[in-house]
């Protein structure tokens, strides 16, 4: 099997540390079907979800 591109299936988001996935489009998206992050207390943020940025190992 080669690898499977340069992000894993699923990662974490960088603003909210929730799980993000790629939808149909290619767009990232949470585990729980929204876009935008939301803070501990529930509230909207004004980030969407995006994978964090993890250092390819040298
Ligand atoms: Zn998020």
């Amino acid at each position: 099997m080669p690898t499977t591109g340069f992000w894993p299936r699923v990662s974490r988001c960088r603003w909210c540390a929730n799980p993000v996935l790629r939808d149909n489009d290619g767009a990232w998206i949470h585990a729980n079907l929204a876009y935008v992050c939301r803070d501990r207390s529930g509230g909207l943020a004004a980030t969407t979800a995006e994978p964090e940025v993890t250092r390819r190992a040298d």
